[in-house]
């Protein structure tokens, strides 16, 4: 039996440390990110956060709400042939959507015929799986870079530097880090499995960027100062699922419990999903996820301003003028307590 002995970090446990700075105000930082992926040679701009590939926040109304602040989405996979190629088709140059797919041999034919119809305008994948330590996953991504060379591909999800590094070398340009911290998840509950996502980020990003690639944290923020802290440590694009659930952009309907107004946010491989896509739970199978009702929140915009605001403004405490500077200025300073929880 082999126990590692390094502290693991997530969010909570850390804060970072102030640095004197130069800067005046918010407005002075720039919060987005320019790119050039490592295999598709595609080059990229925008504030690199995306809502995540949940068929509640990856949906075309969010898409288009979030490109508006040159945000991304990933798309759920369970749109129709015909609604993507409309979609795809219509989207306008430079906007930041991933199609994404699981690993079948039926996601596979989806997007070969998909691509075939709208060309160009697919120039993002997001090849998605619960654990990205599997072999049919890794041959999954040979053939597709095989087939497109100059896609760009984001793909996971892994936790380590080993696994970050096999996956880019195979033809990943961004590595999805994350197993465990989603606020619907309950792998590590069901399983005990996991890795505390702020190390998960440092290690997996560094194992990246020595090869030229990329990483993008997903799960577990559940606040603008947990995205800063992200993009401290070391992530090159953000992936939000809770953050971004209960809004109109949403794909859910809004409830009325006891004279409040609720909205159904659940994990991919929650009961609720599996019940909705795959006609229930197999029986090999436990649910990885859970339902929760969010507080309805009204349009997406409001909350994207507090949490780009959150992110400037972290930029300013480290004197990061650009986004880019930011994990090179930033210290974590290890906490027993970060927040004061007195009125909850
Ligand atoms: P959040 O931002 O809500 O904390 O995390 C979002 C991420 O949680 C998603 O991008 C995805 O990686 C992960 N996730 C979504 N649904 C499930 C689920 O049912 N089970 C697990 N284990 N993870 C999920």
């Amino acid at each position: 039996m082999h126990i590692e002995q390094d502290l693991k970090l997530d969010f909570k446990d850390v804060l970072i440390r102030p640095k004197r700075s130069t800067l005046t105000s918010r407005s002075e930082v720039d919060i987005s990110r320019d790119y050039t992926f490592h295999h598709s040679k595609r080059s990229y701009h925008g504030i690199p956060i995306i809502a995540a590939n949940m068929d509640v926040t990856g949906t075309f109304a969010m898409a288009d709400a979030l490109a508006r602040q040159q945000l991304g989405v990933a798309l759920h996979k369970h749109y129709s042939e015909e609604e993507l190629v409309s979609y795809f088709k219509a989207l306008p140059a430079g906007q930041t959507t991933f199609y994404s797919m699981g690993i079948t041999h039926r996601d596979y034919d989806k997007f070969r015929r998909v691509k075939e119809r709208v060309g160009e305008a697919i120039s993002l994948v997001c090849v998605d799986v619960a654990n990205g330590y599997t072999k049919v996953f890794v041959d999954f991504l040979h053939k597709l870079r095989e087939a497109f060379p100059d896609v760009t591909i984001m793909a996971g999800n892994v936790v380590t530097g080993e696994m970050t590094e096999e996956l880019i070398i195979g033809g990943v340009d961004i590595v999805k880090v994350g197993i465990g911290p989603g606020s619907v998840c309950t792998t590590r509950k069901m399983t005990g499995v996991g890795y505390p996502q702020l190390s998960a980020v440092i290690e997996c990003a560094d194992a990246a960027h020595g090869l030229g690639g990329l990483i993008c944290a997903d799960g577990g923020c559940t606040t603008p100062g947990d995205i800063a802290k992200a993009f401290g440590g070391g992530a090159d694009f953000i992936m939000l699922g809770g953050m971004l659930a209960g809004h109109d952009e949403c794909n859910g309907e809004v409830v009325e419990i006891d004279g409040a107004k609720k909205m159904r946010f659940y994990g991919m491989s929650s009961r609720t999903a599996m019940e909705k896509y795959a006609g229930g739970v197999a029986e090999y199978r436990a649910s990885e996820g859970k339902e929760v009702l969010l507080d309805y929140r009204g349009p997406v915009e409001a909350t994207l301003q507090d949490l780009l605001g959150g992110v400037r403004s972290a930029c300013t405490y480290v004197g990061a003028r650009k986004l880019k500077e930011l994990s090179k200025r930033t210290t974590f300073i290890r906490v027993s307590q970060q927040l004061n929880e007195i009125f909850g």
